[in-house]
């Protein structure tokens, strides 16, 4: 690790990666022109009667200006850049004249045409101290800074880095709430899902078919709705176990997810037991939809345990949700169907 110390008779020693690092968090390098920070470069240029004034960020090898009035460049690599000097340095660096320093004479520019002949630069300290750039103003001729324009750029200085504070804190509140939204929305999520199944979980379900009820009260057309119980299903679990029974239940909704329209929706109702709704569907085009079910269930096996392939049957019940017949009375009706298809045999759909 690089560890920048001081001039003789200066006190600043740091670690270079530590002092990169906390810029890095501020996520500045790189930002589109902000006014907050334009306007203190115009006001560093009029209260030290500077051509040029810049704002500047001492990244690896680059330094990057934040704004910059009178310069017309957005970097420059460190190598040639005096705000480097600056931060090995103390807090309010001046110079003079840049041709009667040997350690500008060279730089380009300093010889470029016009020349860069004065130079004064406040630090940019994160609050740990830790110097990550500069508030400096510049000029074409050797000059002086009152003591005045001094404070004003020093204090200037402060407030850019009390803007960056705020922008962080603002940046870390945005974040944070992003993340309880997604948290929220998650946890709505689990509330309302069947963790085996990723379907609607009862009490979601009834909620949606109360809503589905109240649009069908004020005109919206009927819907279908379907419960259904797999058949004989203790035998798989008593014959395979309850990890056997837990597959076909999953494997029962995928086939579910497949043969019913995105608009419908899918709940468990508890154990084998399942539910559809199907809003605006009569009962006609819903009886087509679960002789599809009864099809692909007969036509796809469940791989089990590498050799053991199960197949499973469903019995339905299916009635109509209208005006005529509200929600309880159809949930009845749909159960008193289903027992009927148990009746008759199983592997059925039985409608009124
Ligand atoms: P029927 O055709 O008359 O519906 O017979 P069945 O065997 O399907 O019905 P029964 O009510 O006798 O048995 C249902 C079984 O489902 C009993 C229960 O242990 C089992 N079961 C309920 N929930 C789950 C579950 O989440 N996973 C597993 N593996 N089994 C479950
Ligand atoms: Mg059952
Ligand atoms: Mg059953």
């Amino acid at each position: 690790m690089t560890s920048y110390s001081s001039q003789p008779g200066d006190a600043r020693a740091y670690s270079e990666e530590a002092r990169l690092s906390v810029l890095a968090s501020y996520d500045i390098l790189d930002t589109p022109p902000d006014s907050a920070f334009d306007e203190i470069t115009e006001l560093a240029a009029l209260l030290c009667d500077t051509p040029i004034a810049v704002i500047n960020f001492v990244d690896r090898d680059r330094q990057w200006f934040k704004s910059e009035k009178g310069l017309g460049i957005k970097e420059t690599p460190r190598d040639i850049s005096i705000c480097a000097h600056v931060i090995l340095q103390s807090e309010l660096f001046i110079v003079p004249d840049t041709h009667q320093d040997p350690r500008f004479v060279c730089n380009p520019l300093v010889t470029q045409d016009p020349p860069l002949r004065f130079y004064a630069g406040a630090l940019l300290n994160s609050p740990d101290g830790l110097p990550l750039g500069t508030l400096c103003v510049l000029d074409h001729r050797p000059r002086e800074l009152t003591e005045k324009q001094q404070v004003a750029l020093t204090t200037l200085a402060n407030q850019i880095m009390k803007n960056l504070e705020l922008m962080r804190i603002q940046q870390e509140q945005a974040s944070l709430i992003q993340q309880l939204q997604f948290a929220q929305q998650e946890l709505i999520h689990l509330a309302a899902t069947d963790p085996l199944t990723g379907l609607y979980n009862r009490r979601a379900f009834k909620e949606r078919l109360s809503q589905e009820q109240s649009l069908i009260q004020r005109g919206r057309a009927p819907a279908a709705l379907m419960l259904m119980d797999l058949d004989n299903f203790k035998v798989i679990n008593d014959d395979f176990g309850h990890e056997a029974g837990d597959k076909v239940i999953e494997h029962f909704a995928s086939v579910c997810k497949k043969v019913f329209r995105q608009a419908d929706v899918i709940g468990r109702w508890g154990g084998e037991e399942f539910v559809v709704l199907l809003p605006g569907t009569t009962e006609t085009d819903a009886c087509q939809a679960a002789q599809r079910l009864h099809q692909l269930l007969a036509q796809n096996q469940i791989e089990y345990d590498g050799n053991t392939a199960l197949f499973i049957t469903v019995s339905i019940g299916l009635c109509s949700l209208s005006k005529d017949c509200p929600l309880e009375e159809a949930l009845r009706l749909a159960d008193e169907l289903l027992y009927q298809a148990k009746d008759q045999g199983r592997n059925r759909t039985v409608t009124r």
